[in-house]
């Protein structure tokens, strides 16, 4: 059996927000993406797809092109044109043979796209695939030993910060979770994500220790802590 490197980590699962109106394609996917050890979130349009990804930030999004209200290509459109979304990946559900709606779909941004009727099993490989290519390292994972900003410099190896030449002291939760969102820079994570991801899923704490240590983060930066952007609503995102 093929196992992907997230699931190696019980503490991380996927979560794909699936757009569709159709509400037994919607029942299968859920089915088999959870049987693969994925959260499933769902919306039936288009403007509720918008506001759950926005609210939540999933791992990727499977958007139908024919959905109520706003179309899928709009609905596309929109999380790419906006900062908090524009980083999930999108798999686009098309219309079979329509070769205008794969380049339209592809031109709006989309990642990848699988004509219906679609087979659950190709889907669920082409998730996989780009959850892969797409998901961010996992604490604990090997990471690249050094990550090197202008004024910002992350050494795992020696667990040392460096910020404007000045040796930060951090704890090792501050360092993992600066280490998390400078890894993947320009991302946003929400606080529940960074609480699965730098702490585990396991651990019973409560969202507001993840504003505990960016603050505590800022303090200890100094001038370097601009880098840690907070977005309302949403979470925070490393900014280069
Ligand atoms: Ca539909």
């Amino acid at each position: 059996m093929y196992i992907l490197p997230f699931l190696s980590y019980n503490f991380y699962m996927p979560d794909i927000l699936i757009i569709e109106d159709e509400k037994d394609i919607v029942e299968t996917l859920e089915y088999n993406l959870k049987k693969e050890g994925m959260k499933v979130m769902k919306a039936h349009d288009g403007n509720e797809g918008i506001r759950q990804a926005e609210g939540k930030i999933p791992s990727l999004i499977i958007l139908d092109l024919m959905l109520p209200g706003l179309d899928g290509l709009e609905v596309c459109r929109r999380l790419k044109r906006n900062p908090k979304t524009s980083g999930i990946p999108v798999i686009m559900l098309t219309a079979k043979g329509s070769e205008t709606d794969k380049i339209v779909g592809l031109e709006v941004g989309a990642d990848d796209y699988i004509t219906k009727p679609f087979s659950v099993k190709e889907l669920i490989a082409r998730v996989k695939t780009i959850l892969r290519r797409y998901e961010p390292t996992i604490v604990g994972q090997p990471a690249k030993a050094t990550l090197k900003f202008r004024d910002l410099e992350i050494d795992s190896d020696r667990h040392i910060v460096l910020s404007a030449g000045k040796e930060i002291d951090l704890t090792a939760k501050e360092f993992q979770l600066l280490h998390y969102l400078a890894e993947n820079k320009e991302r946003v994570f929400s606080r529940e994500q960074l609480l699965d991801r730098v702490w585990g899923i396991d651990v019973a704490i409560e969202t507001r220790t993840v504003d505990v240590h960016i603050r505590r983060l800022r303090d200890k930066l100094g001038k370097t802590g601009r880098h840690l952007e907070t977005l309302r609503g949403v979470g925070y995102k490393f900014h280069v």
